[in-house]
């Protein structure tokens, strides 16, 4: 099932729950705007490539639509690829799947029409669970970032900006950065903004501090994925420091989330990326492991674990899985033999559904994405609170708020679970979806 007919599928579940006209229910899965660009640019060498740019914004019943831009390869999540394309896709992404000699399946979370509008409907969900007042959007552009160089970069992203700047705003659309973007992205595609509406630091948020970006945006998501994890572990009696933790991923969410777990005494058992495993039964010292990865690049030949293959980081043996990168990961052929007691959706839509119904009956409960990584987009939303007043905040003020929202997030899918009887997921997805469906309710349609 691909992404977005997973996704439909957990908002039609939520609206029957909720009891949701049906009439509400179809406007609400109708993204509000598709937004399709053609963004040509010359290479350094002075050859044109032509890339295409996506914006989907999904809806803006509760604030301005918000979301990431990513930058990623263009394959869809379970490609079929010719033989010599799976091997050229492997030896550039590593991300390719072998299930057999004839089949080859491509696992990357790609720039595809279908994946942005899941993703940009999922923005709409985890805004509202986080109850922060946007709607939800997301964009990309089908590109490989590292075969690019920073001048190209530069030249992609600010004619991305010229096909898009009506359409985007402070109180309209505020883009951010995801999978291959960052705080230098932002910062271009603000100065291409305010070449035609003038400086509005608050048309995109993830930016550079120099810029007006907030301080704890960096590790946001990281740090959210943590508080997120310490509610979840309350609730059943235990903490962070007497549990082990596998995570999936090693880039800005993955590694930050690693290093809070580390820091509070957990114990990081097993790490991975797209260059590679490792683990140790008595936990990795993070930061020597980070120390590595910025020195080689690798998380190979790190001193203080063992390698491992990639392929059995999400069954490995600990009490906490957090999956912090693709989609798709934890389907029907591998969640039977998930060993963990609790996963973290730290990626967004890592579980497909039929993963999801395995891991239920065998009891793993599972904190899904709309809610466990909330913490980017809500340090996002303290971002565009701040250059709004033009009042920065410090690092201390921003933690402590995030740690209050998903704490509360936290406490209302409880509640909601709760009165429906349902699992977390439903939890959140009831949550999102009745405030969404309340404020277009009160909003009408009279034209
Ligand atoms: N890209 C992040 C997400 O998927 C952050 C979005 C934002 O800050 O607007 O939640």
């Amino acid at each position: 099932m691909n992404a977005l007919a997973a996704t439909n599928r957990n908002f039609r579940q939520a609206a029957r729950i909720l009891g949701l006209d049906s009439k509400i229910e179809k406007s609400l899965l109708i993204p509000f705007r598709e937004i399709k660009v053609e963004c040509t640019i010359p290479k350094d060498d002075g050859t044109l490539v032509s890339y295409i740019g996506f914006r989907v914004q999904h809806d803006n019943a509760r604030g301005p639509m918000k979301g990431g831009i990513r930058y990623h390869p263009e394959f869809p999540c379970g490609s079929t690829l010719g033989k010599k394309e799976a091997y050229s896709a492997k030896a550039r992404y590593g991300l390719v799947t072998f299930v057999d000699d004839d089949v080859r399946i491509l696992l990357t979370d790609p720039v595809d029409p279908d994946e942005v509008n899941a993703l940009a409907q999922l923005m709409t969900w985890k805004t509202a669970v986080a109850d922060i007042p946007y709607g939800g959007a997301k964009g990309g552009i089908g590109c490989t970032p590292k075969d690019l160089t920073t001048s190209e970069l530069e030249r992609l992203t600010r004619v991305f900006t010229q096909k898009i700047h009506d359409l985007i705003g402070v109180n309209t659309d505020v883009p951010a950065p995801d999978m291959g973007t960052n705080a230098q992205t932002m910062a271009w595609i603000l100065d291409e903004y305010s070449k035609f509406h003038g400086y509005s630091p608050a048309v995109v948020t993830g930016k550079p501090i120099d810029l007006g970006g907030s301080l704890g945006r960096e590790a946001a998501t990281g740090r959210g994925v943590v508080y997120a994890t310490e509610a979840l572990l309350a609730e059943h009696g235990k903490s962070i420091k007497d549990l082990t933790f596998a995570i999936q991923g090693f880039g800005n969410v993955g590694s930050w989330a690693a290093r809070l777990i580390h820091e509070k005494g957990g114990k990081v058992v097993a790490v991975s990326d797209i260059t590679g495993a490792v683990r140790n039964p008595n936990g990795i010292d993070i930061t020597a492991l980070l120390q590595h990865k910025d020195a080689t690049g690798k998380l190979a030949n790190f001193n203080g674990a063992d390698a491992m293959d990639s392929n059995d980081l999400l069954t490995h043996e600990c009490d906490v899985l957090i999956p912090c990168a693709l989609g798709g990961v934890l389907n029907r052929e591998n969640a039977g033999d998930v060993r963990a007691k609790f996963i973290i959706e730290a990626a967004n839509h890592p579980t497909d559904p039929e993963a999801d119904e395995i891991l239920s009956k065998k009891g793993v409960v599972i904190l899904p994405d709309i809610y466990a990584n909330a913490g980017g987009v809500t340090v996002s939303y303290f971002e565009w609170v701040q250059n709004i007043q033009g009042f920065m905040w410090d690092e201390e003020k921003v933690n402590q708020e995030l740690k209050r929202y998903m704490t509360r997030a936290f406490h209302n899918i409880k509640g909601l679970c709760q009165s429906h009887n349902c699992n977390l997921r439903m939890g959140a997805f009831t949550l999102g979806v009745n405030r969404v469906a309340r404020a277009t309710l009160l909003r009408g349609w009279e034209a």
